[in-house]
């Protein structure tokens, strides 16, 4: 039986705007972000089958409002539709997070309203992608922020960001962007998270001034902790 599933975080408050949920991890990701969090969880293997995460999530109705799918990168798991099927079925708002690098499966999964919440990573501008993802899957992200432009599904656009790798200006001109691309609402920025193991190798990523400067027009830059 095939195991797509690295572990299950049984309950968070934080993962899901407003609601109680858990996170099911999907193993495997089609990107290689240096600053990655999850690198066992990007380069492991899967070790628990729909089956199993099923059960479990049998075993929250009543208890969790919502499900979280992230990973690595949940939509390169053709799985998820019949899990999440189920989960709606059991009454759970369901939360994607992802890279946007699957814009297909996206509608796929608005279309037949499996999707309630989607967080899309923002990771940097085409000419920084390669260097920072190390793929060239910009124009997917791309497709997948028109795409949710375009929907009636709540999303947010968030972005992690490392003094190495994305500076000030050039959150400035991704901010310009999300505006030329229609965005609304709230663009979050993490801060790199120093001494925790990551995928790649990156000195002390240092910050800048407070990046709620950055925000122009209809969008909101808000920084994460
Ligand atoms: S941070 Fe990058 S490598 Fe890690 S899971 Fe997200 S997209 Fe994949």
């Amino acid at each position: 039986m095939p195991t797509p599933i690295y572990s299950i975080t049984p309950f968070t408050l934080l993962d899901f705007p407003g609601k109680t949920a858990c996170i099911i991890w999907f193993a495997g990701c089609n990107m290689r972000c240096t600053y990655c969090y999850n690198p066992e969880i990007v380069l492991g293997k899967g070790r628990m089958s729909i089956a199993k995460a099923l059960e479990f999530i049998r075993s929250r109705r009543g208890l969790l409002q919502g499900v979280v799918l992230s990973g690595g990168e949940c939509t390169l798991h053709p799985t998820i539709f019949p899990l999440l099927e189920a989960a709606k079925g059991y009454g759970f708002k369901v939360k994607i997070d992802t890279n946007g690098s699957r814009p297909t499966v996206l509608k796929a999964l608005i279309t037949q309203q499996l999707v309630d919440y989607i967080a899309l990573d923002f990771k940097a501008l085409e000419h920084r992608y390669q260097a920072i993802t190390k793929s060239g899957l910009f124009p997917q992200f791309a497709e997948s922020l028109a795409l949710l432009n375009n929907s009636n599904v709540p999303f947010e656009v968030r972005t992690t960001v490392h003094s190495e790798l994305i500076t000030q200006n050039d959150l400035r001109a991704m901010v310009s962007f999300l505006q030329q691309h229609a965005y609304k609402g709230n663009y979050y920025i993490q801060h790199y998270v120093n001494g925790v193991p990551v995928l790649g190798t990156l000195g002390r990523s240092l910050r800048d001034e407070n990046p709620s400067v950055l925000s122009a027009g209809d969008i909101q830059v808000v920084e994460r902790c």
